[in-house]
């Protein structure tokens, strides 16, 4: 932990699972005990257009993988709940369907890519956004002897992404995902898994959608290129069903690692 840095963590409470990396080329961990020691990281990127579906695939790849989930979206609106002074500057961009700047979203992420449990990987969803942004990791991964492993992109046409950003509800506990068509709850407006309220979120009404995806053209989708330079994009069909979806990734994950053995 450095001196004098700026703390600017907040409760995202469930949305972080600490803990170790499983056994490499595997999707659980090995019965054997295989030495901590000797595991590489798995530091990747859900990337892909707003409503992809990078929240639902983390979730599953939650359970496969024991690395920490770290969502810059949850983490921005965790800030926005608590009122920091993070949270109340950023709160005006989120509502537009703007990025918030560079310089806060680096400091938050740099701030949490240092804490202990994510040493031995992470799973990074919603950052970067900006070509300033993936330099920033690049560097700061760098200059700890680290990389990213691969970069995950969900790809699914704006149409789709209107239907699913507007049908989207979230549960107010747990940021559970649910599609009010795709993928209803058992009870209309509960949490299948926690039991909370299920919402519409604020920048998923029309206007804000639309601002988004033009920010997602804009901004991010050039990011798409830096990691395609580098060798690290891997594409995904996102518009296949959910559980398509995850196979394709988990597959996508244990290829990495073959070809990481040789
Ligand atoms: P979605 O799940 O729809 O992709 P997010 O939850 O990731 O959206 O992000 C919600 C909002 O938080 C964004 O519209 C933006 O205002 C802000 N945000 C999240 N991550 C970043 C980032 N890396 N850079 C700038 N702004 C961000
Ligand atoms: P992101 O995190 O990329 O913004 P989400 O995971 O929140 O996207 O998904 C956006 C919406 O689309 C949610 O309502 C979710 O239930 C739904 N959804 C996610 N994946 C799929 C899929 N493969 N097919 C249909 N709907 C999906």
């Amino acid at each position: 932990m450095g001196v004098g840095r700026i703390d600017l963590r907040c409760d995202v409470g469930a949305l972080v699972t600490p803990g170790v990396f499983p056994f490499p080329g595997t999707l659980g961990p090995r019965p054997d005990g295989y030495s901590a020691g000797v595991v590489s990281e798995l530091n990747l990127i859900l990337f892909g257009p707003p409503g992809a579906g990078k929240g639902t695939q983390a979730e599953r790849l939650r359970k496969d993988f024991q690395v920490p989930y770290i969502a810059t979206g949850d983490m921005l609106r965790a800030h926005v709940k608590d009122g920091t002074p993070l949270g109340q500057e950023a709160k005006r961009y989120m509502d537009a369907g703007d990025l918030v700047p560079d310089e806060l979203i680096l400091a938050m992420v740099r701030d949490r890519l240092e804490r202990d449990d994510a040493q031995d990987g992470f799973l990074l969803d919603g950052f970067p956004r900006t070509r300033e942004q993936a330099e920033a990791l690049e560097e700061q991964l760098r200059s700890l002897g680290r990389r990213i492993t691969a970069v995950l992109l969900l790809e699914v046409p704006d149409a789709e992404v209107v239907r699913r950003l507007s049908g989207r509800r979230v549960c107010v506990k747990g940021g559970h995902n649910y599609h009010v068509e795709f993928d209803p709850p058992k009870h209309e407006g509960v949490c299948d898994q926690d039991g909370s309220r299920l919402v519409q979120r604020d920048d998923d009404k029309p206007d804000v959608i639309e601002n988004r995806l033009r920010v997602y053209h804009e901004k991010t989708a050039p990011v798409v290129d830096y990691y395609d330079e580098r060798g690290l994009l891997r594409r995904i069909d996102g518009t296949r069903e959910a559980a398509d979806v995850h196979d394709h990734i988990r597959a996508v994950i244990a290829t990495l690692r073959l070809e990481e053995d040789f």
